[in-house]
């Protein structure tokens, strides 16, 4: 595919971007013939996805979705210069994080994602290469998620800038950040510190084996999604840690008025960044602490649930790691045993 978006125009754009959303979906038909219908719409489709559905896509000034019982919304940016560089992120990887960083918050509210609107601004040099594969890697998560493009928006603009809205179908408990009793818990999914690790080797220039795999997982994170909805039974509260796990502890520790205490030697340092720090020159448990977008999910768990929580991790694939409690005193996150300096990531910083 040749040419730049300022030469393929509006409208042409729109043609292409509601194809492959077209063909995607199909693809996905093939893969899950039972759960998925897909009706071709004149440009849209109407797309069955379990209960939801996209009844009509792009095409109208509106989606028209279904959506059963409470529906939970959430929006996220992704911009270049500030949230990648196209650089360091070819387009696929993109396509897939924008998109991902969304279903990561609605797995943090222990939903199911369902619907998306995808709103670019886009420089007229861009080549229509580069949204196409941005778009085929957008697509991929949606459909590892099932997540249905319902519709968006074109702009120009001078750089890159993405938003996505997501919808949800919220689960049976709010899950949110203000249920933590003192006594709860505190778990994490997965392990910390590859992503900021891949993404100071991005900077330096690093790259092969451990390298690689902490360059991929800052570049391709994959959301906890089916582990969200496993734990959103049992916990508290829950929270995803896009800015760093000290910082999103903060969150809660306000959000439901507690004092929490985390270990910092209890939090799984991933084998990437286990490996990078020493050539980083830095602490890999102040790596775990801090890392961005990992998109790994921190949980306060009621200890009489904690055993109920840990097989539902489980049966979703995931380690659950227990790495501190709440406790009663003023609002706020101590680290047990830590003397130095913890940060997390400010986006107006
Ligand atoms: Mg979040």
């Amino acid at each position: 595919m040749t040419g730049t978006v300022g030469h393929a125009g509006e409208s042409r754009l729109i043609d292409l971007i509601g194809g492959w959303i077209a063909a995607g979906a199909s693809r996905a038909t093939l893969r899950r013939v039972s759960a998925f219908r897909v009706r071709r719409n004149g440009r849209g489709a109407s797309e069955h996805h379990g209960g939801t559905v996209v009844l009509r896509g792009p095409g109208d000034d509106c989606a028209t979705v279904r959506t059963t019982g409470r529906t939970l919304l959430t929006t996220d940016a992704f911009i270049e210069d500030v949230h990648f560089r196209t650089r360091w992120t070819p387009a696929w990887m993109a396509g897939w994080k924008a998109l991902a960083v969304n279903v990561s918050d609605i797995a943090a509210a222990g939903g199911v994602p369902r619907a998306a609107l995808v709103s670019l601004e886009l420089p007229r040099a861009l080549p229509v290469a580069w949204l196409r594969d941005f778009y085929a890697g957008l697509l991929a998560c949606g459909r590892r998620f099932g997540v249905a493009v319902a519709g968006g928006n074109l702009a120009r603009g001078t750089r890159v800038a993405c938003h996505v809205a997501l919808t949800g179908e919220a689960p049976v408990r709010r899950v949110g950040r203000d249920g933590i009793r003192p006594g709860d818990l505190l778990a994490v999914s997965g392990s910390f510190g590859a992503s900021a690790a891949g993404l100071e080797c991005l900077r330096r220039g690093w790259h092969g084996g451990a390298v690689a795999d902490a360059i991929w997982r800052h570049r391709v994170p994959v959301p906890r999604s089916a582990a969200g909805r496993a734990l959103a039974p049992f916990v508290s509260a829950m929270i995803d840690v896009s800015d760093g796990l000290v910082h999103e502890a903060g969150l809660l520790a306000a959000g439901s008025g507690v004092a929490l205490v985390l270990v910092p030697g209890a939090v799984p340092v991933h084998p990437a960044a286990r490996s990078l720090a020493p050539r980083l020159g830095w602490d890999p448990v102040r790596l775990a602490l801090e890392s961005g977008e990992e998109y790994e999910l921190l949980a306060a768990i009621p200890r009489a649930r904690w055993a109920a929580a840990s097989r539902a991790a489980a049966r979703a694939l995931l380690p659950l790691t227990a790495v501190g409690e709440a406790g009663p005193g003023r609002p706020g996150v101590r680290l047990a045993g830590w003397h130095g300096q913890v940060g997390g990531f400010d986006h107006f910083a």
